[in-house]
């Protein structure tokens, strides 16, 4: 029977022994195996998994290990789950936990900082220094499920609290693996400054971060919002999102000046680069006016050369940002389920779990225009064509 010390459970809620769960073994390569069920410590609850959504990062992770680190190397043949963006319904609280109650419906974000470090004691839990630290004899209390602990590509996940969103009835299973990709355009425009009501803002890439970029800085205030990219699908969603005007850049090759043309002839006030284009920083320095700023929110995967005279000659400000943190998936979950926003806009396809290669391949080759593709445990058939 399932059960942890000091561990509640609820007779409502039962909770298995083991589970399925997707592990890593070689690069690219996913095997459906059985684990326990995690147990829940101090300040955490279990999430039962009601669904996940497959990000860029999840496919680069499979591929290739990094941003992974699994007791401080490559993810690979570890038994590691990886698996982020997902959300469920608490099915044990641990030791003390009363912030939460089993049956409540959750979402989750990625960071549970050590809380002890320089940068968690300032709110900035998603640069915490004792990242990936929690192997072997050292255990410092950071996790980050689907990078440096297992993740949400299996049935049930353990989360610290400080991890997770209380999200409403309304809000669907799919709609509530949104919230932590909003919650990352939100931390961006927070670090830009956070107040962008009637400020101009450019965001370039029509990815999920992006498409959710535009519609977090319209729900902000923001005027014009303008998004660039390379497919007319992806800036029609961008319209429906909130987006003022739309440039693709592949019909119009100079997309700087296609953005002052949108803004009366002047740059503007914000860049939100979310296409990581070997040329986008280059191309975001010179679509901001003097004193702009520009959050970098994509990686390039090559070193990219950049203009820095131009930066310092117009002082303009550079921002990497890694996640969602200062807990901007709270602030995103508010527009979502104040329906600021239609998130569900750019969810294209759900599949079951046990289908979650095939999921894969709809994300990473954008098959039927895939953009945002969700795999669930529970209410979804699972493919059997391999079986006739
Ligand atoms: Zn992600
Ligand atoms: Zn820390």
């Amino acid at each position: 029977m399932y059960q942890g010390p000091g561990v509640k459970t609820s007779p409502d809620f039962p909770v298995p022994d083991k589970m399925k769960a997707w592990v890593l073994g070689n690069p690219g390569e996913l095997k459906l195996t059985e684990k326990p069920v995690p147990v829940p410590k101090r300040a955490e609850v279990l999430v039962r998994i009601d669904a996940v959504a497959i990000c860029a990062t999840d496919l680069e992770i499979i591929d290739h290990g990094p941003p992974a680190s699994i007791q401080g190397g490559m993810p690979f043949n570890k038994n590691f789950t990886p698996g982020h963006e997902y959300m469920g319904t608490v099915a044990a609280l641990g030791p003390g936990v009363d912030e939460y109650r089993i049956g409540q419906r959750v979402t989750v974000e990625i960071h549970a900082g050590c809380g002890q470090c320089k940068r968690c004691r300032e709110g900035m839990y998603t640069s915490c220094h004792n990242y990936g630290l929690n192997y072997g004899d050292v255990d410092k209390g950071h996790r980050a499920n689907g990078f440096t602990t297992d993740g949400g590509f299996c049935e049930y996940q353990v989360n610290n609290i400080n991890t997770l969103v209380a999200i409403p009835d309304a809000m669907s299973d799919e709609e509530a693996t949104l919230v932590v990709t909003a919650g990352t355009a939100m931390y961006g425009l927070t670090e830009l400054g956070g107040l962008v009501a009637g400020e101009s803002v450019v965001v370039t890439g029509p990815g999920p971060i992006g498409l959710l970029g535009v519609a977090v800085a319209k729900a902000l205030g923001a005027q014009p919002v303008i998004l660039t990219g390379t497919r007319d699908n992806r800036l029609k969603i961008g319209l429906e999102l909130g987006a003022d005007a739309v440039v693709n850049v592949r019909n119009d090759k100079d997309a700087v000046a296609a953005v002052k043309r949108l803004n009366g002839g002047k740059g503007v006030d914000y860049v939100v680069e979310c296409s990581g284009a070997p040329n986008a920083v280059n191309e975001a320095i010179r679509m901001v006016n003097r004193g702009g700023k520009v959050c970098l929110a994509a990686f390039p995967h090559a070193e990219t050369p950049v203009d820095v005279a131009h930066i310092v000659r117009n002082n303009i400000y550079l921002y990497g940002i890694r996640g969602e943190g200062k807990s901007a998936t709270h602030r995103a979950e508010a527009f979502m389920s104040q329906k600021r926003f239609d998130a569900t806009k750019i969810h294209t396809h759900t599949f079951a779990l046990d289908d979650l290669p095939t999921a894969i391949r709809y994300a990473k080759d954008r098959v039927d225009d895939a953009i945002k593709v969700v795999v669930k445990a529970r209410g979804v058939a699972a493919h059997r064509v391999a079986a006739e």
